[in-house]
């Protein structure tokens, strides 16, 4: 365990293991994955699935978290963009609510845990 690294990270995709917007984004662009074992951080490791949270309260890396918040805030923008385009798979409301949550998140991981 010389190895061991402390802190708790999140995904480099955060979009991954978020289900509302994976599913919304997989409907688009025909991408879902299963979770794997290791995955790679925000901050450029490689960790298990294990010590990565999508919590913020969770994610103990502080670059992690300010990598989170930004894939956050550029999600909700993309969701926005999304719910605005003609035949879309949402609707702008729909898109609004699921901004709304990534945003949440966003200023959540920016709160300093
Ligand atoms: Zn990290």
């Amino acid at each position: 365990m010389d190895d061991a690294d402390p802190h708790i990270h999140v995904e480099r995709s955060v979009t991954r293991y978020d289900a509302r917007a994976r599913n919304l984004l997989a409907g688009t662009f025909g991408r879902v994955g299963d979770l794997p074992e290791t995955v790679d951080t925000g901050c450029g490791l490689r960790v298990p699935y294990a010590m990565t949270s999508s919590r913020p309260e969770s994610v103990t890396c502080l670059a992690c978290r300010e990598h989170a918040r930004a894939q956050h805030l550029r999600l909700a923008e993309q969701i926005e963009r999304l719910g605005s385009m003609p035949g879309a798979a949402l609707t702008a409301d729909q898109a609004g609510q699921v901004a709304d949550h990534h945003r949440d998140l966003a200023r959540r991981f920016s709160d300093g845990g």
